[in-house]
């Protein structure tokens, strides 16, 4: 099988009125945003574009993407995969007074003098799925959680207030 990729750079209205689709791969190693929190960036994102012209004309493209990361565990520091999958649609805008009229249901994808850098929107998008703090499972983790750590973390979920009051305790004395 032939490897093919995602081009940098597309005219999104062309491909919009043609219906175009495109498949295909991008490397980890040129999303220069992304690879600084990755662990290892030889993997590639298996990506899917479906370009289209709504009913109300407006050029839209539904993607879909695919990827397993390497992230940085921040609890043992060791290397930990985590899978994203996503599906987003985008509508195709040139200014950003298109971008703040358009429809709820799409985020606006800019273009930038007539051409799209799709590479740029795929990354953006993996970015959007990022874990917060990444970290394994607590049973993958090399590094036992401190019962401290695990109370506050469950405290937290309970009563998210718990620290301010705690704080606020420590403020009256
Ligand atoms: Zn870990």
């Amino acid at each position: 099988m032939t490897e093919k990729f995602i081009p940098e750079h597309i005219d999104p209205l062309r491909y919009a009125e043609q219906s175009l689709r495109l498949d295909g791969l991008i490397k980890l190693s040129d999303m220069h945003r992304l690879s600084t929190s990755l662990s290892k960036t030889d993997d590639m994102v298996t990506v899917s574009l479906q370009f289209g012209l709504d009913e109300q004309g407006k050029p839209y493209i539904k993607g879909h993407l695919q990827t397993i990361l390497t992230l940085q565990c921040q609890r043992c520091m060791g290397p930990f995969s985590y899978e994203i999958i996503a599906d987003f649609v985008l509508g195709i805008v040139n200014t950003l007074e298109e971008a703040k009229a358009l429809p709820e249901l799409y985020e606006p994808a800019m273009t930038k003098e007539g051409s799209l850098a799709l590479r740029e929107l795929v990354e953006d998008e993996i970015i959007l799925n990022l874990p917060i703090i990444p970290k394994h499972e607590p049973e993958d983790c090399s590094v036992n959680i401190p019962t401290i750590e695990s109370g506050w973390e469950q405290g937290k979920r309970e009563n998210p207030f718990q620290v301010l009051e705690s704080l606020k305790r420590k403020s009256d004395k």
